[in-house]
């Protein structure tokens, strides 16, 4: 392809394409159904010396890939959180391909700095976020949470280990809850912290932090010489959207000078509803918040917004000068490489930009709205039978349940039927849940947040659990 004329005409090829694709996707197997090396095993060892065809990549790309293709977009993907995308954006995301910005600084995209500006303004109000936050757009929730950390572990040492590095009597620590994602602990290792110095903090009953035990833990920890950095809260855990006690988390950060960061990555979209806020509140005591509209609102892969109370605390974490980089419009501008781990950045707020508009934020409230609901009703039909049974509260859209027959009580046999339960579903290519661990029980999830799912996708997925249920 050398023209923009064949350019056209593939690019029309390639709207049907994905618009048929949209239309029959709940005829391909939610989860793919490849066994491992399936599809690198069709693949040519050694790349294509001359032009092909675009005919012949597509008709390989249906061939050889699509099989491998586990679809995230399918209204009946219930598993992990979702990776949601919607129309607005994927056009938004062909623009970006074409203009194929490069956004490390303000000059190198004025649009791109500056949209991204304005959007997570919106974003801030759209969620009821404090006013005097700043917003950045970073790759993922990982990316967020290491950048606080980063920036924590600046604030407490006052700079001292960007420059001279960690010295052999540091001793710092980061907490969280056992129920925290595993992003946490990642992080800790790469800003050198040690995965020995990142306390977990044990939960209650709802699988949420107990403050208590987090001030207990503290207090110890200085009494041995320890310099307290970091406390992660979640609003909504991977596990179970457990969210922990903003307030008071907030309030003993406050009273022993530690950084607060918040993990609200799945359940923070929920925010844009007013009677979900309950669960932010005391949240303008955080440091630093995170949440992906990549999961829940809409914007495709990959799209974080990372808000932090001082912006100056991230740039001098972050800050490098080098003499090519150097610019008439610095200190006017936002220049987002020294806001994040990054050089080079993606041009990430234009599809947030198409989406938030193309919807409507009523239309992304009546969404979110709907899921929860749809949650609530698949929660009921769960309390409602007397072979099932709840294992979390359900506080968004996320039902933790199991099989529990009367009959059996054993807990390693209500594992392995659990076990048994989730592989049949997912093999049966209608459905795709994935499960995890609360309390040593194996816990299937229903994450009911894909962009086009509807009660009848509800209700076929209730159906089919049960059925295969009645099989085992
Ligand atoms: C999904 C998730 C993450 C990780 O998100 P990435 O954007 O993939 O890094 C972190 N924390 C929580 C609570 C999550 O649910």
């Amino acid at each position: 392809m050398k023209t923009p004329s064949e350019f056209r005409a593939e690019a029309h090829k390639m709207a049907d394409f994905i618009a048929d694709y949209f239309e029959q996707i709940e005829n391909y197997p939610v989860k793919s159904q490849v066994k491992p090396g399936e599809i690198l095993n069709q693949l040519p060892l050694l790349p294509p010396g001359s032009s092909e065809s675009m005919s012949a990549i597509m008709a390989d790309f249906e061939k050889i890939i699509m099989p491998g293709i586990t679809h995230w977009q399918n209204p009946n993907f219930f598993a992990f959180f979702p990776a949601n995308s919607s129309y607005p954006s994927v056009l938004a995301e062909m623009l970006t391909a074409a203009l194929g910005q490069q956004g490390m600084i303000w000059e190198t995209s004025p649009a791109a700095a500056e949209l991204e500006e304005r959007v997570m303004e919106w974003l801030k109000e759209m969620c009821g976020l404090p006013e005097n936050w700043t917003g950045v757009i970073q790759d993922t929730a990982s990316a967020s949470t290491l950048a606080a950390l980063l920036t924590a572990r600046e604030k407490a040492t006052n700079f001292r280990i960007n420059d001279d590095g960690f010295q052999s009597p540091d001793k710092l620590r980061i907490y969280c809850s056992t129920e925290t994602h595993s992003s946490i602990e990642k992080a800790v290792k790469i800003a050198g912290f040690g995965r020995r110095n990142l306390v977990k903090i044990i939960v209650d009953k709802d699988f949420a932090l107990i403050p208590e035990e987090l001030e207990k833990a503290i207090l110890k920890d200085k009494n041995a010489g320890y310099l307290p950095v970091c406390v992660i809260g979640s609003i909504g855990t991977t596990g179970s959207t457990a969210v922990d006690p903003i307030k008071e988390i907030g309030e003993i950060c406050q009273k022993h000078n530690i950084w607060f960061h918040v993990d609200a990555a799945f359940s923070g979209t929920a925010l844009v509803l007013p009677e979900m806020r309950h669960f932010a509140a005391g949240l303008e005591l955080a440091d630093s918040y995170v949440f992906n509209p990549h999961k829940w609102m809409f914007t495709n892969f990959d799209c974080s917004a990372y808000f932090v109370r001082d912006p100056e605390m991230l740039i001098r974490t972050f800050e490098i000068l080098p003499e090519y980089l150097k610019t008439k419009t610095r200190g006017q501008v936002n220049d987002y490489r020294d806001w994040g781990v990054a050089l080079g950045r993606r041009f990430r707020a234009l599809k947030l930009w198409f989406v938030i508009r193309n919807f409507g934020v009523e239309e992304i409230k009546n969404k979110i709205r709907k899921h929860i609901e749809l949650a609530r009703w698949f929660a009921d039909e769960i309390e409602k039978s007397t072979d099932f049974e709840i294992l979390a509260p359900v506080q968004f859209s996320l039902v933790c349940f199991r099989l529990k027959p009367l009959s059996v009580n054993d807990p390693e046999q209500l594992n392995t039927i659990n076990e048994l339960l989730l592989h049949k579903l997912n093999a049966s290519g209608l459905v795709y849940l994935t499960h995890t661990k609360l309390n040593g029980i194996y816990t299937l999830r229903m994450v009911i947040a894909q962009t086009h799912v509807e009660f009848t996708h509800v209700k076929k997925a209730w159906k089919l659990i049960r059925e295969i249920a009645r099989e085992l």
